[in-house]
């Protein structure tokens, strides 16, 4: 089999200059080849591909090889040849993609969506990738490099993982190097000469390098693939755009149409096609891994809700006080607070710390030492938990991430699958807590105040869109993968609707005795103190949960204003209070699951179709009395109220 890709290239003009240049090729080859170990598969695979780029030329111009050149040339044929029969492999080497899954890499399997990629790239085919964070994007182009020869560069935004990802190849036995502006003039020619040379194969570059000097390095290097990792940088529809990105547009053509493989782990269709577009690519095959992650346990809760799945309590949730007991029921597991403003960072670590929780703070405005500082102690093991805004992430690398929780709402679908997509890497159990408020919504909105109108659109819809998926009453996973346009059944058991399981009231302080159900809700100032007498409060909070179709009506806030007010009656309570006993609401919420078990039976349903669990133990919790508070329940929709609304009214009203 010949290696498809052969650009050597000759920069004289006259043609004796160019046969010196052929001449200097040759001897440099053969001393190379002389000076390698012949049982290296990447070493006969590098000779072989120069070998084979002399060849093409040799077709195109054959005057300019001496017969020294020539002779040189055929001896340095027959020695590879004979170096690939004596261990199996064809004359190039060209090992199976299993073959250096196994024998590099040290696994026996591919994961699903990798192998498609692989042989893609080894087709000479476009490719884009849309795998979720965890599903192996890396040994899509790492397993081609080694197969194809020659080199491959990799761009990526995250220059502080590079060094990382170097050493983890080396450790392998993957020639890899980096280049970025974090090197030494010295270090940085040296590493130039090399690559050129064909030493490396893979090659780590960051888009905005390729402008300058990591463009003008790449000449006369043989570059066999370009891979572009984190690709939905390239889109101005994605959520981490990077100007740089759209320099990488000519390299295919410059490098005689290399194929590119472009991957990351969220992209829309809208988005993946601009990738495409963007990058250039022909035909590309688009391969899109599952988003279904069943070991990300996923829960939402509306902030403000006086539903109170806590505990049965009647009162507003308020997400800090939520965040605290989750927190303190898992001493010494690591995990992401994420916040939206800066202000509820600090006071959200400080909330921890007074707790004696190992927490520390994450955001834009803390210096780079602050930050470093931060994800370094995070990273060993030092720090529990970082409360920190979006900033932070896209370095971590932590596969023992137990939860990620949102104290405020993401501004996007796509951020919110990032953000949940650092826990439990591992693939062990982890659980991911969302708290959201329609108040949310309103204050992304006044963040695109100053934004392009086009932009702000487009950032007010995505902040809608998760709004409603956090909202959603369906499986929380067929939601979150729907957007991404993949369908599937609901989970069963990796999510709150699906599993019937209420986190927050399940949570219990590691000291069991100083944080009872009954102290959700009184802040730092809970452990230990008396318990403060339930307030009586009714239903739905009016600042929240008003429905999105109305923003106007919602109060315009800051979402921090959200955990502010609560505790006061929104109305009068009614007399239906006293009948609230927690054995009271357990016998509605049986009586309410043999209604279910009915309506389901009827029309042969799953049970949780009908309304699942956690919907179930709202209305017990809340008993609505009328059509209008029946809505305002979270999970009860337009479609849902129609169908079953009456009937489940009725045995509510009778209580
Ligand atoms: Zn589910």
């Amino acid at each position: 089999m010949s290696p498809r890709h052969t650009n050597l290239e000759l920069f004289a003009t006259d043609e004796p200059g160019r046969a010196r240049e052929v001449s200097a090729e040759v001897e440099a080859l053969s001393a190379s080849w002389a000076a390698g170990d012949r049982a290296d598969l990447f070493h006969r695979r590098a000779c072989e591909e120069r070998l084979e780029a002399l060849r093409a030329l040799w077709r195109k111009e054959r005057e300019l090889f001496g017969d020294a050149e020539l002779a040189a040339l055929r001896q340095l044929a027959e020695a590879l040849r004979s170096a690939g029969r004596t261990d199996g492999r064809d004359c190039v080497g060209r090992a199976t993609p299993r073959q250096v899954l196994r024998e590099v890499f040290g696994h026996q399997e591919f994961r699903p969506g990798q192998e498609p990629i692989i042989e893609a790239v080894l087709s000479g085919r476009d490719c884009l990738g849309v795998m979720p964070t965890g599903a192996g994007k890396s040994l899509t182009y790492q397993i081609p490099a080694r197969i194809l020869g020659g080199t491959m560069l990799v761009i990526s935004p995250l220059i502080a993982l590079m060094k990382d990802q170097v050493d983890a190849m080396g450790k392998v036995g993957v020639r890899a190097t980096f280049l970025n502006s974090s090197l030494e003039p010295e270090e940085r020619r040296a590493r130039v000469q090399s690559m050129r040379r064909g030493e490396y194969e893979l090659v780590y570059a960051a888009p905005e390098g390729l402008e300058a000097s990591v463009g003008s390095a790449l000449a006369n290097v043989r570059l066999t693939a370009l891979a572009v990792d984190e690709a939905h940088c390239i889109s101005h529809w994605g959520h981490d755009f990077r100007p740089a990105y759209r320099n990488l547009r000519g390299l295919k053509v410059r490098f005689g149409g290399i194929p590119v493989l472009a991957l990351t782990a969220t992209a829309t269709r809208e988005v993946t096609r601009d990738i495409a577009d963007q990058l250039g690519m022909v035909d590309p095959l688009v391969q899109r891994g599952t988003f279904f992650r069943p070991n990300l346990r996923l829960h939402a809760y509306k902030k403000g809700d006086g539903a109170t799945r806590l505990a049965g309590k009647r009162r507003g949730l308020r997400a800090r006080d939520a965040l605290l007991r989750l927190v303190r029921s898992r001493p010494g597991e690591s995990g992401i607070v994420y916040c939206l403003s800066r202000k509820a960072v600090e006071a959200t670590a400080e909330l921890f710390r007074g707790h004696g929780v190992r927490a520390a703070a994450y955001h834009a405005g803390m210096g780079n030492d602050a930050r470093s500082a931060t994800q370094d102690a995070f990273q060993a093991g030092d720090v529990d938990v970082v409360v920190a805004t979006v900033a932070f992430g896209m370095g971590i690398d932590k596969p023992d991430i137990r939860y990620v929780l949102h104290r405020d709402m993401p501004r996007s679908i796509e951020g919110y699958c990032q953000e949940i997509g650092r826990a439990g890497r591992d693939g062990k159990p982890s659980d991911c807590v969302l708290f959201y408020s329609w108040a949310d919504v309103i204050g992304w909105d006044r963040l695109t105040d100053d934004a392009d109108p086009a932009v702000a659109e487009l950032q007010k819809r995505q902040a809608r869109e998760m709004f409603r998926l956090a909202d959603d009453a369906a499986c929380r996973h067929v939601a979150l993968v729907r957007h991404f346009g993949e369908r599937m059944d609901s989970c069963g058991t990796s999510c709150d609707l699906c599993a019937g399981t209420d986190l927050c009231s399940e949570a219990r302080p590691a000291k069991a005795e100083r944080g009872r159900a009954e102290h959700v809700g009184e802040g730092p100032t809970s452990s230990g103190a008396l318990p403060r007498r339930p307030v009586r409060r009714r239903g739905v909070t009016a600042t929240s949960s008003t429905a999105p179709a109305e923003p106007s009506q919602s109060r315009a806030h800051a979402p921090d204003r959200d955990e502010r007010g609560q505790g006061f009656p929104a109305e009068p309570s009614r007399t239906r209070d006293p009948s609230s006993t927690p054995t009271a609401t357990a016998e509605l919420f049986d009586e309410l699951r043999a209604l279910r078990r009915a309506l389901a039976a009827e029309r042969g349903l799953p049970a949780f179709c009908v309304f699942p669990d956690a919907v179930l133990r709202h209305l017990s919790a809340v008993r609505p009395q009328d059509v209008d508070e029946l809505s305002k329940v979270p999970g009860v929709g337009p479609k849902k109220l129609e169908q079953y609304g009456d009937v489940f009214l009725k045995v509510l009203r009778d209580r």
